[in-house]
């Protein structure tokens, strides 16, 4: 049966992969991001629905809420990515605390508002998955800590939403190419080192994730919730 689902983020990247991986299944898929041109090019391809949103901002999830149908299946927290590739430089401490909140903000505040907002539409047996990262279990500043926080947060979630059957878990990928994570700032060096942490010797690709994503929110997946799932070609494992 088709399910309801929203990717955040879905333009680019792992979110795309994601929205194309429902889509395929026959799902009915809505995208969510800033920019409307990403979106809409994935909303041609796929007849996936584009909603331009925030979400870091309470009321254009409120905005957004007018447009999402009365249920939502599965809920994909993908939106998201490192902003210290935007800092502009600066070193004082009003700069440190603007950085650091902008990475709080985009990692963690936008799966925490979101999930909030749509907590009374999230149908039984739904899921929510959010997207975190390798960097939580090593480092990269705020950004880690970021993906970190939402880990942790992630536990209270999935007891609360466990009496009705919906399940909540992190995936965490390590290095995905194809994306637009990196900007422009992936010297061919460090993308080799990437690579090179793996046991598969390669890099990782948003089909891997959603393919992943997919799972936990399948008929499979019903008694995993409150865990990461790590999705990294062995470049970080839990033992
Ligand atoms: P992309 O930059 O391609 O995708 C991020 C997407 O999120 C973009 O489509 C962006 O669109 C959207 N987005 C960002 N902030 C917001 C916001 N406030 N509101 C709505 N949409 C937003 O990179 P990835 O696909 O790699 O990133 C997806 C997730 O994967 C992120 O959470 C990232 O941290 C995580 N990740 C990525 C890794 C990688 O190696 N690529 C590794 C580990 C984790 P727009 O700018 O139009 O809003």
């Amino acid at each position: 049966m088709a399910r309801d689902i929203l990717v955040t983020g879905g333009g680019t990247g792992i979110g795309r992969a994601v929205a194309r991986h429902f889509a395929r299944q026959g799902d009915r898929v809505t995208v969510t991001g800033r920019r409307l041109g990403p979106l809409k090019e994935l909303a041609d391809e796929t007849g996936a629905r584009a909603l331009v949103c925030d979400h870091t901002e309470p009321d254009q999830l409120t905005r957004l809420l007018g447009e999402l149908p009365e249920g939502i299946d599965v809920l994909v927290n993908n939106a998201g990515g490192n902003t210290g590739f935007d800092a502009d430089g600066r070193t004082d401490l009003a700069a440190y605390a603007r950085d650091f909140r902008a990475n709080l903000d985009a990692n963690l505040i936008t799966a925490a508002l979101t999930t909030k907002a749509l907590e009374d539409r999230l149908a039984e047996g739904g899921a929510v998955v959010h997207i975190g990262s390798i960097a939580a279990d090593q480092g990269a500043g705020s950004y880690g800590a970021a993906k970190a926080g939402l880990a942790t947060w992630n536990i209270s979630l999935s007891q609360e939403l466990g009496p009705r059957g919906v399940t909540a878990n992190v995936v965490a990928p390590g290095y995905i190419a194809d994306t637009e994570f990196f900007r422009d700032k992936l010297t061919a060096e460090r993308r080799d080192q990437l690579v090179a942490a793996t046991a598969t010797g390669r890099a990782g690709t948003p089909d891997d994730i959603a393919a992943t994503v997919a799972f936990l929110a399948s008929p499979a997946a019903r008694h995993i919730t409150g865990q990461v799932l790590h999705v990294n070609g062995g470049a970080h494992t839990t033992r």
